[in-house]
């Protein structure tokens, strides 16, 4: 970055907020994406942003982007920077906007429901303020005590607890933000509007490419008055999804409702794992009576379907350990490479994207895990979360593995029909496929509100939209 504009910064923000110490650009310099922890494994250096800036509040963030427009600077939202898609990657003539110092909780309103944080505040310790209150956001990605609010919404997340609680777009009453001109916008005003588009959702997923979220409204719920366990054996992973479509279609809704087909109830769930069979958990909240009801009738309803009793002590197993963060250098240092893809897909399309792909990895030279459990479940269909790992001899040979692993299942996802991410974004890996989804067409019209909002182009370049021309 150009020293003159390093200074007027300074000059504008107050120089502590502007930082330029290495160990800090190091520790922004990209995400939790597990390429770019592997080229720093390997020894590769990441490229330093030119500075970081840390606001304090709004109006630092609309100077900021008021400056940067006006000089043609890049800027790269960072909410805590536990994104997996390569969401921040930054560059030596760039600006890293680091949200963490943003991180008051605005308002707790406990009549309406609503809970008003800055973007910034980490995710746990917003749901630590509301719950002490007896509410929760009910919005509990695995990520929780590693990411932002702000984090949340650019990423359109999805909590662990959303088959009954809802992704984040659901969870979301309003959002402040500063647009790449530095103009401030509220959107969400009233419980639900015909007021025009909803225009909340131009910020929601857009990973930083339309502008910043200064702060962000959520709705909430009472904590639940009970909570219970079920879960079940299938013979087959159709036909435990198939018994998951009959419960959600039946109007059940499980905040929990998790299928690990055979090689994932090994490794997960060791004590409990019967052959080839997947294992469905499920976790029960709500009224007592609900509560008590729904484990009654869904359970008919899986054994109707053909599946077995287990234990619900799995459900719990499984919820004692479900925020676990797992670190990539182990695995590195045993030449092993591996990592997670979410994709969505209708129940007729489910199954077939499940071998698909599962079959597609097998093919990969040095394929040690291929394995899928679904956690997300919707009237019309359902996700799956692959995993993936690959043991190699040559350290040269990891990375393109990582990426060949990836296109095999987004493409077999896409071959047949689904829908190739479900709730960790497009980032950098998933840029040149967001087209299966969205169309020629959609991605077009996403580059002409980007062109529209930000003409100068300075919100984290490089980033969610594929390279021209597509
Ligand atoms: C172990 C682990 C488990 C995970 N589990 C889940 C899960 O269960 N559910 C889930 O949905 N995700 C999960 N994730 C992914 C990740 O936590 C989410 O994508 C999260 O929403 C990112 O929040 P963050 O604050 O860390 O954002 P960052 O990683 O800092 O940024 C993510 C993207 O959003 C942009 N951005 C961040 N803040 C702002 C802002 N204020 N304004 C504009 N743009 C912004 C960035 O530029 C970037 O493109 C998991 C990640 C890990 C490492």
């Amino acid at each position: 970055m150009k020293k003159d504009d390093l200074e007027a910064l300074g000059a504008l923000l107050g120089s502590g907020k502007v930082r330029t110490d290495e160990a800090l650009l190091d520790a922004r310099a990209h995400d939790y994406w597990a390429a770019s922890h592997l080229r720093r494994w390997r020894g590769e250096r990441p490229a330093l942003p030119g500075c970081v800036v840390q606001p304090h509040e709004t109006a630092d963030v609309q100077k900021l982007l008021a400056f940067a427009n006006e000089r043609g600077i890049a800027v790269i939202p960072f909410g805590l920077g536990s994104g997996v898609c390569g969401g921040v990657i930054a560059s030596p003539d760039a600006i890293l906007l680091d949200m963490s110092a943003m991180n008051r909780i605005r308002e707790i309103d406990e009549i309406n429901l609503l809970a008003s944080f800055d973007a910034g505040k980490n995710g746990l310790e917003a749901e630590e303020a509301v719950a002490a209150l007896g509410l929760t956001t009910g919005h509990w990605p695995q990520s929780i005590g590693v990411s932002s609010v702000g984090g949340w919404v650019s990423t359109r997340a999805s909590g662990q607890f959303s088959t009954a609680y809802g992704n984040i777009e659901d969870i979301i009453y309003a959002i402040e933000a500063v647009l790449p001109n530095g103009e401030l916008v509220r959107l969400g005003k009233a419980p639900r509007a015909a007021a025009g588009p909803d225009l909340r959702h131009l910020l929601m997923g857009a990973e930083g490419i339309m502008g910043v979220v200064t702060g962000v409204t959520l709705s909430l719920r009472r904590k639940p008055e009970a909570r219970g366990y079920s879960a079940f054996y299938a013979g087959s992973m159709e036909q435990g999804f198939e018994a998951q479509r009959r419960i959600i279609q039946s109007d059940w809704r499980p905040p929990v409702m998790r299928q690990y087909d055979h090689p994932e109830t090994a490794r997960n769930f060791p004590d409990h794992a019967q052959g080839e069979k997947a294992v469905l958990l499920m976790v029960h909240e709500g009224p007592q009576a609900r509560v008590e009801a729904e484990i009654a009738d869904i359970s008919r309803i899986a054994l109707a379907a053909g599946l077995e009793q287990a234990s619900p002590a799995i459900s719990e197993l499984w919820l004692a350990k479900r925020n676990h963060v797992p670190t990539w250098t182990e695995a590195f240092e045993h030449r092993i490479v591996a990592d997670t893809v979410e994709i969505s897909g209708k129940w007729t399309d489910i199954a077939p994207i499940y071998h698909a792909a599962i079959a597609s990895l097998g093919e990969v030279p040095g394929i040690v895990i291929a394995s899928a459990h679904s956690s997300h479940v919707y009237r019309s269909g359902i996700n799956l979360y692959f995993t993936f790992a690959v043991l190699l001899d040559k350290v040269e040979a990891m990375e393109p593995a990582y990426f060949e692993c990836w296109r095999r299942i987004l493409e077999a996802t896409a071959a047949h029909g689904g829908g190739i991410a479900h709730h960790h974004g497009a980032g950098r890996i998933r840029k040149d496929f967001i087209v299966s989804d969205l169309g020629i067409s959609g991605v077009d019209l996403l580059r002409r509100l980007k062109d529209a909002i930000d003409p100068h182009r300075i919100m984290n370049p490089g980033n969610l939209l594929p390279d021209r021309p597509l």
